[in-house]
């Protein structure tokens, strides 16, 4: 266990700085933002999100290999998001018949689009056939026969990409891992010949088009992406010879980590030391003995993860033994993964960014139940019972620092300005992925507003903040 993160250089020059004790995002004073438009906040940067989306492209051009950049939708699929990534030049990648018809919303076109999911519906599938989209990445054989008969029973076509599990562990989380054989996605190796047996039967509402292979997110091993293409690379091999035609792609997912702990000495795969053009580099090279196929890649992360900052304002604090607490008015309503894979946001204090002064505090959200916190609630319970069930583990130091280093997956304290107090802003940096999508009003919290910045610092609301009247009015349905 990490026991805090220091005060690190946070500073990203031009976009997140401080500015007279004030942070600021592309010029604009969020503690201004945050008292004009109120808490919880989450802005968006704009011009972060378009650099993040050029900078994918460019690296794989830069390597060399003819690639489809699909933005995974599922990491924030906001309208303008998508707009935004598509006039980057970027597909998009869809995990459901919701986004699918966002993307096509904003002009996508349906040859850039994939389609992902482990649990596809008739109606989805009928969707993505109307017109045919780049490739419904299939999951299973059962979805492979589904997907025939549902194209014959609407007269329908559909390019079709096999997805396979490699039994590569690539996540850095469990619930983050995709890539396991004894897990939910994809089909095994051993599958492919059946799956290809329907296609040789002559089914010419099917085309076989690509395969698909994705091992997880936050991947922070270029050895992994390059294991990944061998693997995925063999079996366009032999899908190629059974067919006796070329495929036209391969596709080989997202996971592209973001660096979440700009501290040094953090070895940690929240640090992760692995660039996009590492990754672009090491695909490209796989892939070039087959320059005739296209590379595709599903990012999602990458692209948005650290083009947002959460807002929170502290309402509450209170000592226990000698650590002070302070509590916001965000928890894992707002950031759920906070909670669910304990996932490190790091925190400053808005207000007093340029406060040198530190002191150590225990940080928790608004919600009624104690794991809404930003420390590993669980995993300090689960290693004060293990030591408490089991007393040679109390006299066994080095056992007891096993413990908690497997078990506790959060630092104990954040460091933040030694004056932090009711009324300050706590802004939680890189919350852009997977945050928005998944928040919820738990505790009869509104959900709050979502803002956009431009690069000329002009603030649109992305979605607006919920009110009490919301959430009466779910209850009470027309
Ligand atoms: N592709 C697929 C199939 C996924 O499931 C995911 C994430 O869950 C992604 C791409 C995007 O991953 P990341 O956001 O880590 O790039």
């Amino acid at each position: 266990m990490i026991d805090a993160y220091s005060l690190e250089p946070w500073q990203v020059p031009g976009y997140l700085d401080a500015r007279d004790g004030r942070l600021h995002m592309g010029g604009v004073d969020l503690v201004a933002l945050a008292e004009a438009r109120g808490t919880p906040l989450v802005v968006y940067s704009e011009a972060r999100i378009r650099r993040n989306a050029r900078a994918i492209r460019e690296a794989f051009s830069a390597a060399g290999a003819r690639t489809m950049v699909c933005y995974a939708a599922k990491a924030f699929a906001h309208l303008e998001v998508l707009r935004l990534v598509r006039d980057e030049g970027l597909g998009v990648e869809v995990n459901s018949g919701g986004e699918l018809a966002k993307a096509r919303q904003t002009g996508v076109p349906d040859d850039r689009i994939v389609f992902n999911g482990v649990a596809k519906t008739e109606a989805e599938f009928a969707q993505a056939m109307a017109p045919p989209i780049k490739a419904i990445n299939v999951d299973s054989l059962f979805e492979l026969t589904r997907l025939a008969a549902v194209a014959d029973a609407h007269g329908l076509t559909a390019n079709v990409a096999l997805r396979f599990a490699p039994g590569l562990a690539g996540g850095t989380m469990p619930g983050n891992d995709t890539g396991a054989e004894t897990g939910k996605f994809g089909l095994l190796a051993s599958e492919l010949p059946e799956a290809l047996a329907l296609f040789r039967r002559g089914t010419d509402r099917l085309r076989l088009a690509g395969l698909h292979v994705h091992v997880g997110s936050q991947v922070t091993d270029a050895g992994v992406y390059a294991e990944v293409a061998r693997f995925a690379l063999a079996l366009v091999a032999q899908a190629e010879a059974r067919l006796k035609r070329p495929l036209d792609h391969v596709n080989l997912g997202g996971g592209y980590p973001l660096n979440y702990v700009k501290s040094p000495n953090t070895a940690s795969y929240l640090a992760p030391n692995l660039g996009v053009s590492v990754i672009a580099a090491t695909l490209a090279k796989a892939l070039a003995a087959r320059p005739d196929l296209e590379l595709v890649v599903e990012p999602g992360r990458a692209v948005v993860g650290d083009a947002a900052v959460l807002l929170a304002r502290v309402e509450n604090h209170k000592r226990r033994g000698e650590v002070p607490w302070l509590t916001l008015d965000a928890g894992y309503n707002v950031i759920i993964e906070s909670f669910s894979y304990k996932w490190y946001f790091h925190a400053l204090t808005a207000n007093r960014a340029e406060d040198r002064e530190v002191g150590r505090f225990r940080l928790a959200g608004p919600l009624c139940d104690s794991g809404d916190a930003f420390h590993d609630v669980d995993g300090e319970g689960l290693v004060a019972s293990l030591l408490a069930s089991e007393p040679a583990l109390r006299t066994h130091r080095t056992h007891q620092g096993l413990l908690r280093r497997t078990l506790v997956r959060l630092p104990a304290y954040r460091e933040l300005p030694r004056a932090t107090t009711p009324g300050d802003l706590v802004a939680f940096r890189d919350v852009g992925a997977y945050s928005v999508e998944t928040m919820s009003a738990n505790n009869g919290r509104p959900r709050p507003e979502v803002v956009m910045l431009s690069p000329e610092g002009a603030v649109s609301t992305l979605r607006r903040r919920e009110t009490y009247a919301d959430l009466i009015a779910e209850d009470e349905p027309a």
